[in-house]
């Protein structure tokens, strides 16, 4: 059996490098190091592909989420929403850019922002939400945009486990995460969905005014060479990064599909098991979509009850399976996110959450023999 891990990006690379590698070479030949060619080509594909009138690549995650808070205007003092149970990313760039987090708790299903907290945490001040679409699966995003449209509020959705996925409204209609709310972030971090080899982001939007502001935020708030009208910051995709990512780009319905058919076999493995309770899709189908594309299984997340998680992993890591626990701390107790204001009881699903759950190997090359090695430790050592 193959080594087991947590992702596995050089088998990834092994399969594509046909390609990777050409892409790269023309970047180092034509030495447009900068804003070259291949930036301009992969932002032109994922705007076709996502279904967006605007992609604006930059540096990484965090950066686009932070361009876009600078990009709507908020302004100091403005309260922003989102999820406690999320990688502090989120959090931390409202926070820079001296707005006041507000953090919500999430459902037990699907690990998203709750709908009924967010409609609690509304005061006056209150200025944007930010879904973040944990682990691969969209947030409530219809009912997200009805409580913005009522209170005038901005939303940023943090897409950067949930590229390639899809959301489906009431109506039947679906369309690209990240796309929905007035801007989306996204980051191209190796083990992301589409992954670069380095660092990598960017921003969607479908709003002109927006996409012009923003093109000029990351360019050091230069709207015309040398003249600065706004503060802004440096922050670019490279052509090097560009050209692996616009190579992979074509591949990752495919490799979206790979990472859907490795969560159908272990959900097959647990789901009459006890102690275990399986990731569940809430888009347009019960399961794991292979049609709707609901969930592009970032992490495969189980919840696991009545069983010690921390044995469960240290057995597992024993047994030469690595996991993850995403997220083991939730972000209203993190020191640099502590408020007064909060309260525990307001985060009952989080708190439960941070002690439940575990992330199993999931990437684009597990095979079934490692899925079935997984399945059947981690069935054992629950059953003893
Ligand atoms: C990875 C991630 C980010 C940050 O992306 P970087 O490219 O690492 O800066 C932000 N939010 C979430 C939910 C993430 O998973």
């Amino acid at each position: 059996m193959k080594k087991i891990q947590m992702v596995d990006l050089k088998g990834q690379y092994n399969d594509i490098k046909d390609v990777v590698n050409p892409s790269i070479q023309e970047v180092i030949e034509n030495t447009a190091f900068i804003n070259g060619p291949k930036v301009h080509d992969f932002q032109k594909n994922l705007e076709q592909y996502l279904g967006v009138k605007h992609v604006i690549p930059c540096a990484n995650g965090t950066d686009a989420l932070q361009i876009a808070m600078m990009g709507l205007g908020l302004k100091p003092g403005d309260e922003v929403i989102t999820a406690d149970f999320t990688f502090a990313a989120t959090v931390e760039v409202i926070a820079l850019l001296q707005l006041t987090p507000v953090l919500v708790d999430v459902n037990e299903d699907d690990f998203n922002i709750n709908i009924e907290a967010i409609k609690r945490a509304i005061t006056p001040k209150t200025k944007a939400i930010v879904p973040v679409h944990l682990f691969g699966q969209c947030a409530n995003m219809e009912a997200v945009m009805a409580i913005a449209k009522e209170h005038n509020l901005f939303v940023i959705e943090d897409n950067a486990q949930a590229i390639g996925a899809n959301y489906t409204y009431k109506n039947g209609e679906k369309v690209k995460a990240g796309t929905i709310g007035h801007v989306g972030a996204t980051s191209f971090f190796p083990s992301k969905n589409l992954g670069c080899y380095g660092d990598g982001g960017a921003i969607f939007t479908n709003d002109d005014d927006l996409a012009h502001t923003i093109r000029g935020i990351v360019n050091h708030g230069m709207y015309e060479r040398y003249h600065h009208d706004v503060v802004g910051v440096n922050s670019r995709l490279d052509s090097i990064q560009a050209a692996v990512l616009d190579a992979k780009l074509p591949l990752l319905d495919t490799y979206n599909k790979a990472r859907q058919t490795a969560a159908r076999k272990y959900n097959a493995a647990f789901k009459d098991q006890d102690g275990i309770i399986i990731p569940k899709t809430v888009g347009g189908c019960d399961g794991v979509c292979d049609t709707c594309d609901c969930h592009v299984f970032h992490q495969y997340t189980l919840r696991i009850h009545g069983v010690d998680r921390d044995a469960l992993v240290q057995h597992l890591n024993e047994k030469g399976i690595p996991c993850g626990v995403y997220y083991p701390i939730p972000l209203h107790k993190q020191k640099a996110y502590e408020d007064e204001r909060y309260n525990e009881e307001d985060f009952e699903v989080t708190n439960t959450l941070v002690k439940d759950v575990i992330s199993l190997p999931m990437h684009t090359e597990l095979d079934d023999e490692q899925i079935e090695y997984i399945t059947t430790t981690i069935t054992n050592f629950i059953n003893g």
